[in-house]
């Protein structure tokens, strides 16, 4: 019988990068909720060869002080949560402390960072394995530049599919960030070539332009309703606008983009008989809820979350959207299918 023994640190962090950071997209979702946890009101995303040359974030938020750096990287090392109490209640977007070890286990990772009090410094780390760390000059905020995804599990990278797709994934990603978060401006860019960019004033509308297009936003009305527990608000393309996927409709979760196919049904049931067959709305249905009614860790990626209550805000959003197109009936929300 072979002999039992722990992993290193380096394999453990390794095979759990292999959970986080399927491809570049993750990469890029959890370095921005890092950003926005961190209290930033601008945050800049650069991507080269689909984001597997190199990804960088940069933004404004808390900065990392130079002692902290390595603890960052360390896996199941966070600022974020405390206690099994603070489990049940998590109102940030990440609490695992795993994404910056999992990421810097398969790539070149360096960060620059300032909190704006200390001198600010820099560090590189390749395949999980710090390298080096210096003072640096910089301003209060971080700036993580990830080069080489994958290149030491090559089994991952040829797993990916082509760079377009990949893209796709990135911008998708980006974009549900975007609107969960009308208040921060986001730039992304594609080698410097701007994709999209966020005006960050609060306005959901003006973010959902920048999104979708003016013409679509255009086409959306704005709706909201509350229970004891929820409190949600949004806006919907009205009958005529439609798309052919289900991909046009973003559930966010007290900011966070969440994938829940019972949810994404209740919208439709709101829409009911004013959508025909296999056509689909575009929809922002933001949530608001007591962390204590959500858990969050059921999922490494944290895109899926257990809701209690779930039925009863699955009622709330269909009655809400279909009140919507009733008190709208005058305005035109309701009869502009023609
Ligand atoms: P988690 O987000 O689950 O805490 P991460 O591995 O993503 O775990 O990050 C580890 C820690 O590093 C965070 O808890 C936070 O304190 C710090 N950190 C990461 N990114 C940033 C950032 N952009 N700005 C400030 N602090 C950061
Ligand atoms: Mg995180």
């Amino acid at each position: 019988m072979a002999q039992i023994h722990e992993l290193s640190e380096n394999l453990a962090n390794q095979i759990a990068a292999g959970e986080v950071i399927e491809r570049p997209a993750s990469v890029v979702k959890e370095l921005i909720e890092n950003s926005i946890d961190a209290g930033s009101t601008r945050i800049r995303i650069d991507f080269i060869e689909a984001g597997l040359k190199q990804i960088v974030v940069q933004d404004n938020g808390s900065g990392i002080s130079p002692d902290q750096i390595e603890l960052a990287f360390t896996r199941h090392a966070t600022s974020k949560i405390n206690n099994e109490h603070d489990l049940f209640k998590v109102a940030t977007l990440g609490f695992r402390g795993e994404a910056l070890a999992s990421i810097a286990a398969v790539s070149h990772a360096e960060i620059l960072t300032s909190d704006g009090e200390h001198i600010g410094a820099r560090a590189a780390f390749s395949g999980g394995v710090k390298k080096s760390q210096e003072d640096a000059a910089a301003r209060k905020g971080t700036q993580i530049t990830v080069r080489d995804l994958f290149f030491n599990t090559p089994a991952r990278l040829k797993y990916l599919k082509s760079p377009r797709t990949e893209i796709m994934k990135i911008v998708d990603i980006v974009n549900r960030i975007a609107l969960g978060y009308p208040q921060i401006s986001i730039t992304l860019s594609n080698k410097g070539k701007v994709l999209l960019r966020t005006p960050g004033n609060g306005n959901l509308k003006q973010t959902a332009a920048n999104v979708y297009g003016r013409h679509i936003a255009e086409k959306m009305v704005e709706f909201k309703a509350d229970d004891p527990d929820f409190e949600i608000n949004g806006l919907l393309s009205k009958p005529e606008l439609t798309r052919s996927t289900r991909n046009f409709m973003s559930i966010l979760l007290n900011g966070r983009y969440i994938k829940n196919f019972k949810l994404l049904n209740s919208i439709m049931d709101g829409y009911g008989s004013r959508l025909g067959t296999k056509h689909y709305p575009v929809a922002i249905v933001r949530i608001n809820v007591d962390p204590l009614l959500v858990d969050v860790n059921v999922h490494p990626t944290k895109q899926e979350v257990r809701l209690s209550k779930e039925k009863e805000l699955s009622r709330l959003i269909t009655t809400a959207i279909s009140d919507a197109f009733i008190n709208n009936a005058e305005s035109g929300l309701d009869n502009l299918k023609t």
